[in-house]
């Protein structure tokens, strides 16, 4: 049986005999794999809808429940992440936590809409690219249901002063004395008024308005590592692209 999809490649992995089995980010139907004959070939029409990075249309036929890859058709090839080491890192970064993310056989239009809203603001030269990925993973987190919680200590459930600090073993917010009283688990990051409204911004506002608002540099390396943190936790891994990010940022220091 004929079907079409539409989604993002995230990866793809060559197999013998000229296959490539990519995986692909459906937004109806979630994570799910096509089977590329010959695609590997740089004269393939079907090139394109192998490389990850790539929106496509794809005409699949469907057998038990597998896809084999008949046609395809690019949307999208988010091709000035190339162009930049930072932005391909940061975009390879959001292709593999998406990845370790996406559930099969479910709706994930919100977080291939999400995925694909970042890449966009990847591209865009007036955006900082820390910035972006802060948002990124704080609406993944969203996403996850484990957003951060900075409106009450999560230890004691009081209202949290100016100067409180943030433990993503917690989830949230933690006051000083539940930090120093040892009734909260380190480790702690600082988290000031400025931080809190900028989290709780980016975890209300709408999808389309996620990067639109301003922070100090202070401010945004204070939320870029609440963020990061938050997401390594939730997912109790890390990530070959992140590690290669760090490694780019360590030359240009
Ligand atoms: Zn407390």
């Amino acid at each position: 049986m004929e079907q079409k999809l539409k989604g993002l490649v995230l990866k793809n992995i060559p197999t013998g005999d000229n296959k490539t089995l990519v995986t692909v980010l459906d937004g109806k139907i979630g994570k799910t794999l096509i089977t590329c004959h010959g695609a590997r070939k740089l004269t393939s029409r079907n090139m394109p809808a192998t490389q990850p990075f790539c929106l496509c249309e794809f005409i699949v036929s469907e057998k038990n429940g597998r896809f084999t890859l008949k046609e395809s058709h690019l949307l999208e090839s988010f091709f000035e992440l190339r162009c930049d080491l930072y932005a391909s890192a940061l975009g390879a970064y959001i292709l593999e936590t998406g990845n370790a993310c996406a559930k099969e056989n479910e709706n994930e239009e919100a977080l291939l809409s999400l995925m694909l809203n970042s890449l966009y603001a990847l591209c865009k030269k007036d955006l900082e690219k820390p910035l972006v990925k802060t948002v990124y993973e704080l609406r993944l987190l969203l996403e996850l249901g484990c957003e951060p919680n900075v409106e009450q200590c999560t230890c004691c459930g009081k209202a949290l002063p100016e100067a409180a600090f943030y433990a993503p073993s917690e989830g949230g917010g933690v006051c000083p004395a539940c930090k120093n009283g040892g009734e909260a688990q380190g480790p702690f990051f600082p988290l000031d008024p400025a931080c809190r409204q900028a989290l709780n911004y980016i975890l209300l506002c709408a999808p389309k308005k996620i990067f639109h608002f301003k922070l100090s540099e202070k401010g945004l390396s204070a939320l870029s590592k609440i963020s990061e943190e938050s997401l390594l936790y939730t997912l109790e891994r890390s990530f070959e692209s992140l590690k290669f990010y760090k490694e780019l940022q360590n030359i240009d220091e």
